[in-house]
């Protein structure tokens, strides 16, 4: 399966597939499985085929004639192609084309374009299916991934030499999946599968080999985290018991409010585990607003309390200092010991970001390796700068959504032992992702929110159907300022000395869930003008709509302190209107704004929609977000924002975004590596698949000699876990 591609093809074609496809193996190759299947006779509607397309039609030759052009020297040759459904117009210059003849049947692949209103081919590659070659004659002709200079036939090709070289397809393949469990499972076995996928006969084989080859994906997948559970399940740690008349108990005590029933039900599961050695791997999962920061302070104190040190990390430098700043808060003299005024019985909690000043910063690296610093806050840069822990106990990730094992076994060597972990986000992950993604980790989740919120209401501004609604919009902003409110306003991108309106804010949390529009809608959207910048509507705002307001930006290339002093007197009410770009995404909590405007809605993920939106939902005034958009209100994308204003059911959401999303992007890096192994398989609708294939995937890992038992699944395991460690080193 690891040879390489140039010892079985020609040099060439080797040498494009790697290029174009990333197609370097065997089994890269038997791994890149048609798209589709044309059939004879029920063949793609040419008439549903739309403009700029990039599409194989199988088709019949109806016509062709060429003649000498009027305008310009040469010939032009036009062809015409139907499938019974619909015809369509091949032209061809000066007889560059292979010898097309009335009756033949081919493939051609193409970009549909338009010519004097009807939709054309120019120039498209053909290949002519003959009677004799009985590859073509087949019921279903796979279409595959192609590229310039790899079409599906010669894809087809390859995949059959293989096929017919390696009769003995059987032995070339170790099948992964254990025998008893294709048996309870009723999957066929892998060379059939492959078979199936890539020369079939009817849709039953298809069908069979897909369900087999997703078991492939899910088992490997859940093979792979099982270890990893079971890894760190062997690794002890060190037992973080609670202790009392110590620092949570001042926190419990400090607390202006009564913890909710879900934060103090969680609150017991992780003192539980933190009392164990068995370092605690957990996702703590919670709306926007739900109160995860406490659950987490009383966590990190507890942690204090045995005698260790706490991380809290914020996928921005913001939303650090901000915690670092409600943490003192809370903890009053409690978070100052060791200082004039501090209690000699609590601890200190320090900011260790990449912005400070040498001086701040060699302090503040000093208490953290001497100790006494029992809370440290960063972002996530700190695991990478090799910071030193006196004794680092317990780890808290915030509002990430993406915190991937690679970083939780970067941190696992942060110790002598491993530390126990929390990792926090509000964004509601779906089961399917929860036993992907996060597969090792256990999951608790805060359902309710503190009581007395006000909650937050959204509408579309569509300012091309109704442009007086953005008038509308900036006078409910004035209304609530003069009631002594507050207001965001997100633009997707900074301005003035942008990079060519990349949209980019350095930034902005790195990834959290910035799910980008799906492919074709970003597509149409790069021959519009670039979206909306902070510089230009903060301009635009002062002189016109709201100049009798304070108006302030905000963004990522404003320097650290000022930025930092910016966010402060924006939370002590001296500004009124914060313009800004993905800044304030996460996690920023200021209870009196209450009105957000987000402009060009449509370049904002559905996460990231409802994550901004968390931010003007905070206290018990009633909350409103405004999203701005040109898009027609009927265009998906119109309805995706429509979705995104109908409902703050997170779970929900999360599901329209995993619709919107490729797989890819919800996996992350590891598991979508160039190589990736995730295909087929469908977070979105393969939930009962992967659930099967992860308890079989954890029987086979605890039983027995666990994979050793499995030499072949041991290997996929492996293999994977290659790929993940060359991806993160690439990323690294
Ligand atoms: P998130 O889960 O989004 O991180 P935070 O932890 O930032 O939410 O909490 C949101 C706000 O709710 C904060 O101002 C916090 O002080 C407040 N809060 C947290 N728990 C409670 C509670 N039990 N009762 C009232 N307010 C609370
Ligand atoms: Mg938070």
């Amino acid at each position: 399966m690891d040879t390489p591609l140039t010892r079985v093809l020609g040099p060439k074609t080797a040498k494009v597939m790697a290029e174009q496809l990333a197609l370097h193996t065997v089994r890269d190759l038997l791994r890149h499985y048609p798209r589709r299947y044309a059939r004879r006779g029920e063949m793609t509607r040419l008439d549903g085929l739309e403009v700029g397309d990039r599409v194989t039609v199988l088709a019949q030759v109806k016509s062709v004639s060429t003649r000498r052009m009027q305008q310009r020297r040469g010939t032009l040759t036009e062809v015409t192609v139907g499938d019974g459904a619909g015809s369509m117009r091949l032209v061809f210059f000066n007889n560059r084309h292979a010898h097309l003849d009335v009756g033949e049947w081919g493939l051609f692949a193409g970009t549909v374009g338009l010519w004097r209103g009807d939709k054309q081919f120019t120039h498209p590659d053909c290949h002519i299916i003959t009677g004799d070659d009985d590859d073509w004659a087949r019921a279903m002709v796979p279409l595959y991934p192609a590229s310039k200079d790899v079409s599906s036939w010669v894809v087809q090709k390859s995949v059959k030499l293989l096929m017919d070289d390696a009769h003995s397809l059987e032995q070339l393949l170790d099948d992964p999946i254990p025998a008893p469990v294709r048996e309870r499972h009723g999957l066929v076995d892998l060379a059939t599968a492959l078979r199936q996928k890539h020369r079939p006969e009817t849709q039953e084989q298809v069908d069979e080999a897909d369900e087999r080859l997703k078991w492939d994906e899910a088992l490997v997948l859940q093979a792979t985290l099982a270890a990893r559970r079971r890894a760190a399940a062997l690794e002890p740690g060190i037992a973080r018991p609670p202790r009392s008349g110590g620092l949570l108990d001042a926190v419990d005590a400090a607390l202006p409010f009564s913890l909710t029933d879900g934060q103090r039900e969680v609150g017991e599961e992780l003192a539980a585990e933190l009392a164990r050695e068995q370092p605690m791997n957990r996702l703590l999962q919670g709306e926007v607003g739900s109160g995860k920061t406490v659950v987490a302070l009383r966590a990190m104190a507890q942690v204090v309390d045995a005698g260790g040190q706490a991380a809290l990390l914020a996928p921005t430098e913001v939303l650090a200092a901000q915690h670092a700043r409600s943490l003192a808060a809370i903890l009053g003299p409690l978070g100052r010991a060791g200082e004039l005024d501090g209690d000699p019985t609590g601890t200190r909690v320090v900011l260790l970001t990449g912005s400070q000043k040498a001086a701040v910063r060699r302090e503040a690296r000093a208490a953290v390796a001497d100790g006494s610093a029992g809370i440290v806050v960063g972002t996530h840069a700190l695991l990478q700068e090799g910071v030193e822990f006196a004794d680092l106990g317990l780890v808290v990730v915030d509002e990430q959504h993406r915190f991937g094992v690679e970083q939780r076994d970067a941190l696992r060597a942060k110790g002598t032992k491993p530390p126990h972990v929390l990792v926090m986000t509000a964004t509601p992950i779906p089961r399917t992702v929860a036993m992907t993604v996060y597969g090792d980790l256990e999951t608790s989740t805060l359902r309710q929110l503190p009581a007395g919120r006000g909650g937050v209401s959204s509408s579309v501004v569509p300012v091309g159907e109704k442009p007086a609604w953005l008038d509308r919009a900036w006078a409910r902003v004035r209304e609530e300022v003069a009631a002594g409110r507050q207001a965001y306003v997100v633009c997707p991108r900074i301005g003035d000395l942008d990079d060519g309106g990349s949209g980019k804010d350095d930034d902005g949390p790195d990834g959290a869930d910035g799910a980008p529009p799906p492919e074709e809608e970003k597509a149409g959207a790069s021959d519009k003008r670039p979206p909306l910048a902070v510089l230009d509507v903060a301009e635009g705002l002062r002189a016109g709509p709201l100049s009798a307001l304070r108006v302030e930006v905000l963004h990522g290339r404003i320097p650290p302190e000022e930025k930092e002093a910016r966010m402060r007197a924006f939370a002590a009410a001296e500004i009124d209107v914060l313009v800004a770009t993905t800044v304030v995404e996460v996690g920023v909590d200021v209870p009196n704004a209450t009105v957000m405007v987000v402009m060009d809605a449509d370049r904002f993920g559905v996460s990231q929609l409802h994550q901004l939106r968390g931010r003007v939902a905070r206290g018990k005034h009633a909350g409103l977000c405004l999203l701005v958009t040109e898009a027609p209100s009927t265009s998906p994308t119109g309805q995706r924002l429509a979705a995104v204003a109908s409902t703050t059911d997170g779970f929900a959401l999360a599901r329209l975004d995993l619709e919107t999303r490729r797989e890819g992007d919800v996996l992350g890096a590891a598991q979508s590596g160039r190589r990736s192994n995730v295909k087929l398989l469908s977070l979105l609708h393969d939930e009962a698949l992967i659930a099967e294939a992860r308890v079989e995937a954890t029987a086979l890992v605890e039983q027995g000699r666990g994979l050793a038992d499995h030499p072949e699944l041991a290997a996929a395991v492996a293999a994977l876990a290659l790929d993940e460690r060359a991806t993160y080193l690439e990323k690294a």
